[in-house]
């Protein structure tokens, strides 16, 4: 929708993921059953209740402002821009490269992705979790 915008001829402005909504930024990275998905996954790998955003803008919104902890809204950040990042490569994937990715799938490389962040960006370096463990807690209590 963006490229519409701007005048650029589209091969199409549906979703490449659901083929049932325009691909706008907020479709395809917040209501795209695919990011819904993947956002459920996070949100549950993270140990806190689904959120539901009507745009990115007030994603980031809530996370510049949301609780006390600034290693918990660093950390969510990083996991928002790991998970924009995956949704992106994943779109990409799908039109370029006819490779057809599954939320799961892309959730396990953001799990990834971020885990390389912040393990290389955390003072305390050792920075390990296991499956299950609450990350944004675990950062916040070291
Ligand atoms: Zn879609």
């Amino acid at each position: 929708m963006a490229l519409v915008k701007r005048g650029v001829q589209v091969h199409s402005t549906q979703c490449s993921a659901c083929i049932s909504g325009l691909e706008s930024t907020d479709h395809l990275f917040l209501r795209c059953p695919f990011a819904v998905d993947l956002w459920n996954r996070l949100w549950n790998w993270c140990g806190i209740t689904p959120m539901i955003f009507s745009s990115i803008k007030e994603m980031l919104n809530y996370i510049a402002t949301t609780g006390q902890c600034p290693k918990r809204r660093t950390t969510l950040l990083s996991i928002i821009c790991g998970a924009l990042w995956g949704m992106w490569r994943a779109r990409i994937d799908r039109i370029f490269n006819s490779k057809l990715n599954s939320p799961e799938l892309v959730f396990e490389g953001v799990r990834a992705l971020v885990h390389a962040w912040i393990k290389h960006r955390h003072r305390k370096g050792n920075f390990v979790w296991g499956n299950g463990l609450n990350l944004l807690s675990t950062l916040c209590n070291l």
